[in-house]
């Protein structure tokens, strides 16, 4: 067999070694003095006690409605801006595919949107929630949580500091706004790091 030692993708039932070189962690049974893997996943070996593992792959993320997501903002049209949905919010596992979304310019604040750009600008990126997931992706920026998380100055593209309605680029003081994020209304602070 090859390296255990190096991670690679095991099925269930995949002989992973036996039970002189490893021992059984999370992840594997042994039978009959070998050791094998009892789902989908990565291996991993801990160097310490020999334990051998399988991290179970993650189910591949799919949108659906009400799911709070990050963005990046592609282009912004008068009527609407259009992102590309880079990963859930929530554990912020990646949306394979990368696929377009939409935020028309009526759900882009509470409030009336005069024009589009002067609340955000491409290369933003924003947390939004997914008001329609089929057939296209059309996200919502209204509440006053999701808006612009980050954000770069136009005129020499240092990062702004975030946190008023008026963002003050900390190297060159260029004044933007943006509709942002009041992240401390954001629900689930928890960035929970699972077990190790
Ligand atoms: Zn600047």
């Amino acid at each position: 067999m090859s390296d255990p030692e190096n991670p690679k993708l095991v099925l269930p039932g995949d002989l992973l070694g036996t039970a002189e070189e490893f021992v059984p962690g999370r992840g594997t049974y042994e039978d009959n003095g070998k050791i094998y893997a009892a789902l989908l996943g990565r291996t991993s070996v801990d160097s310490h006690d020999r334990a051998i593992r399988v991290e179970a792959l993650h189910a591949i993320p799919h949108i659906e409605d009400g799911d709070d997501v990050y963005a990046r903002v592609d282009e912004v049209k008068s009527a609407m801006v259009v992102v590309t949905v880079l990963t859930l919010s929530n554990g912020r596992r990646a949306v394979p595919g990368a696929p377009e979304g939409t935020i028309h310019i009526s759900k882009a604040k509470d409030e009336y949107t005069e024009s589009l750009s002067s609340e955000f600008s491409p290369g933003d990126v924003v947390i939004a929630k997914v008001i329609q997931s089929q057939p296209t992706i059309k996200l919502t920026t209204g509440p006053s949580n999701l808006g612009v998380v980050s954000a770069r100055c136009q005129s020499c593209h240092g990062l702004l500091t975030m946190g008023g309605r008026e963002l003050v680029c900390p190297r060159c003081g260029h004044r933007e706004h943006r509709k942002a994020a009041r992240l401390g209304e954001a629900a689930g602070g928890t960035d929970g790091r699972g077990p190790d």
